[in-house]
């Protein structure tokens, strides 16, 4: 797990840990992704941000105009599909910091360059107008919902054909999670469901989203897919389910426990 810490934060140095990155993709040499400062050279055109102390180092991401030679790009998603869950959190923790540095450069209220970094928190202050930049976190819900012994499952027009996941949506300004889970499971199939609970979360960098997971009850109303949205919607029994996400997403494990729940109790 990473450790965040309250401390001020300290500036590159020689025991610290680095994630390199460059266009967004993670550079990987040799398959390892974490590096000592002898690795690789710093150049003048590279930002890097704390990230916090994980396994007892300080790590940095490093950000690069360009891939450094000797390094390979990797997508980050197709990253934290090949790798346990133990790294999940430290390359997403660095992917969203690195995309914070580069996206706030400049005061969104008044547009002063942003040159200053508070000493311990992640946040950069407007030297001109005094606004706080914090790291963009934008809350995303995701429900699984059940009717009897069969769960809802349907499929955008921007996912593969016959790959099935849950329904998910941004939360809309001044909206509780609970109403932004009825508002898109309406929205996308247009069911009313109740009996929402939370099951949990899961940080999702592509590219600051906050997953928030929960399970939900069919209540009435006949499937309709949003036609500009979900090209199919169905309902599956829990012990016969199609190609779902891969277990190490929140969608895929909403999907699995609840399954698995409604074993228990057939
Ligand atoms: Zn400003």
């Amino acid at each position: 797990m990473v450790e965040i810490g309250t401390s001020t934060h300290p500036t590159p140095h020689a025991e610290a840990r680095y994630i390199l990155l460059a266009k967004q993709k993670i550079l990987t040499h040799q398959g390892n992704f974490l590096f000592t400062l002898a690795d690789f050279h710093p150049s003048a055109d590279m930002h890097s941000v704390f990230c916090g102390q994980f396994e007892g180092n300080d790590i940095f991401v490093c950000r690069f105009p360009h891939t450094p030679k000797g390094f390979q790009e990797q997508g980050l998603r197709d990253m934290l599909f090949e790798l346990d869950d133990y790294y999940y959190g430290l390359l997403s923790r660095a992917h969203q910091l690195a995309t914070w540095d580069a996206d706030h450069q400049f005061c969104g209220r008044c547009g002063h360059p942003l040159t200053t970094k508070h000493h311990k928190e992640h946040a950069k202050l407007c030297g001109n107008c005094n606004l706080r930049h914090y790291p963009r976190i934008s809350p995303c819900i995701i429900v699984s919902v059940r009717k009897g012994n069969q769960l809802l499952l349907a499929r955008s027009f921007v996912m593969e054909e016959g790959r099935y996941s849950n329904i998910a949506g941004f939360v809309e300004a001044g909206e509780t999670l609970e109403q932004a889970v009825q508002r898109e499971v309406m929205e996308e199939v247009g069911i009313e469901i109740h009996n929402i609970q939370y099951i949990g979360s899961q940080p999702w960098s592509f590219p600051h989203q906050l997953m928030v997971g929960f399970y939900a009850e069919y209540r009435s109303g006949e499937l309709f897919p949003a036609p500009d949205e979900i090209a199919e919607a169905g309902w599956w029994d829990y012990n016969d389910l199609p190609n779902i996400p891969n277990p190490t997403s929140i969608s895929g494990q909403l999907i699995l426990s609840h399954a698995e729940k409604i074993a228990q109790e057939a």
